[in-house]
């Protein structure tokens, strides 16, 4: 509950393209504010005996007027009149309210920087994108949590979101003659908001975004799509925001076993979420099958949302599964994950490259065929001055040791094996070509986890506690 004698803040947005406002002081706290005016294009004329360097250029380039004396009353009253707004911006606490005391009695909004008791009007922190702006304020109690609050929505804010609105503005007119319903409106907005249409217009394609638009204005059914959605190795704060954003706009999400509980909380509680893992040898769901259940949901409507372990590209089949979309004419997203390489080489502290003995990094599969036979580029992967990081090696290991020992590798050769990488209970086992598989098997390592192959397994690096 607000305490009743706190100052009431309203927040308006206030224009300020050519008319004056007055800033007094000259220093960095005054340039702060300046800067902020010029960009909302108001005349800014200074009053300070003298001006900082930044302030000094904007006079040159004739940005800013400057009245070169100490803000006495005499001045200020023959300045003031005509100013919508008034900032005393000086290091001195007393000038500054004096110069609020002044103003306040013209009736004009005044704000004492970092003083909100003489102030009657405060700046709020602001998240800029084009058109849309988002002000936070805490009504002055507490500058440095505003700016951090900002800095969270800053972050959650896509790209583009300016040109967006934008978009939206010039498209008003088009959508309003389409439908005069104003919930069919607003559905519509929605429906093109949550797909491939806001990221055409963020991306500024405007005639893709415009065709999207003029689609879901024609269709009497919603409008499916697949959104195919790397997860990121299994922390769950290794989630890209764009991931997030799709986990809680879907209406299903079909998932694999690679994913940790923690990533499923953060799906939409009324999503319906649909298991389509697939174990070594325990197939749940062949991808065929899980191609057409994509199809079949899309088709009906929904906003389907395929959420893979790491990256969608990176041995995840993700390519099949947007084969089989286009052929059915389902629009898609693919959105890039952490893939499993780059999240336990930075949670298990091995670089993945090294300026001294890795100028190369191979990402190989190490799952073997139907026959228990593995095919595999040995000779480029038995070379020295580069890493190999091989996923789904787990069984196989002795014989991918025992391999690379045989195409030219000496058995002390680093070699290291991640397993659950980046979870609560990632557990990392160092130590060559010759002995990885033994020390493997004594720690009973399981799936899923990834071999480091190369000479980085030496320059691991574990953070001082
Ligand atoms: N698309 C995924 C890879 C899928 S293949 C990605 O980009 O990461 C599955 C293999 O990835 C597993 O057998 C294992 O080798 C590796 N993997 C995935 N998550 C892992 C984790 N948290 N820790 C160790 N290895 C992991």
């Amino acid at each position: 509950m607000t305490n009743i004698s706190e100052p009431a803040w309203f927040p308006i947005a206030l224009r300020l393209d050519g008319v004056r406002v007055l800033v007094v002081g000259g220093g960095m706290i005054a340039a702060n504010k300046v800067r902020l005016l010029l960009a909302h294009r108001a005349r800014v004329e200074i009053i300070a005996e003298r001006l900082d360097e930044e302030m000094r250029a904007w006079e040159e380039d004739g940005a800013i007027t400057h009245i070169a004396t100490s803000a006495d009353e005499p001045t200020l009253r023959a300045t003031l009149p005509g100013c919508r707004l008034v900032y005393a911006a000086t290091d001195d606490r007393a000038v500054n309210r004096s110069v609020a005391k002044l103003a306040h009695g013209m009736n004009i909004p005044v704000c004492a920087v970092d003083d909100p008791q003489p102030s009657t009007f405060i700046t709020p922190a602001q998240v800029h994108r084009g058109l849309v702006r988002i002000a936070i304020s805490t009504g002055g109690a507490a500058p440095v949590l505003a700016r951090r609050l900002r800095e969270q929505v800053e972050s959650s804010i896509p790209e583009g979101t300016g040109t967006l609105a934008v978009f939206m503005q010039q498209q008003r007119e088009h959508v309003g003659a389409h439908c005069p319903d104003i919930s069919r409106r607003r559905q519509v907005w929605e429906t093109f908001l949550d797909g491939t249409g806001a990221q055409a217009a963020r991306a500024g394609d405007t005639t893709r975004a415009r065709a999207i638009l003029d689609d879901i204005l024609a269709s009497t059914t919603p409008r499916g799509e697949v959104w195919l959605v790397g997860a990121g190795p299994g922390d769950p704060d290794l989630l890209t925001l764009r991931a997030l954003h799709m986990m809680q706009n879907a209406d299903c999400v079909l998932y694999d076993q690679l994913l940790s509980p923690g990533l499923l909380d953060r799906v939409r509680r009324d999503a319906e979420l649909v298991f389509v893992g697939k174990r070594r040898n325990k197939h749940t769901m062949p991808q065929e099958d899980i191609n057409a259940e994509l199809v079949r949901r899309a088709q009906a409507g929904q906003r389907v949302l395929r959420l893979k372990g790491g990256d969608p590209f990176v041995f995840g089949r993700g390519g099949e599964e947007i084969e089989a979309l286009l052929e059915a004419a389902i629009p898609f997203q693919v959105v890039p994950g952490i893939t499993a390489a780059n999240g336990c080489a930075a949670y298990a502290g091995i670089p993945l490259t090294h300026r001294d003995c890795a100028q190369a990094c191979l990402f190989v599969t190490g799952h073997a065929r139907a026959d228990g036979t593995l095919h595999l580029p040995w000779d480029s992967m038995a070379r020295a001055g580069q890493t190999v990081v091989i996923y789904m090696g787990v069984s196989a290991l002795p014989a991918l040791c025992a391999q690379l020992m045989e195409h030219g590798l000496p058995p002390d050769w680093p070699a290291a094996i991640v397993e659950r990488g980046t979870r609560p209970d990632q557990r990392v086992v160092t130590g060559t070509l010759g002995t990885l598989a033994a020390q493997a098997r004594a720690a009973d390592i399981g799936s899923p986890a990834l071999i480091f192959v190369g000479e980085v397994v030496r320059h691991r690096v574990i953070s001082p506690a």
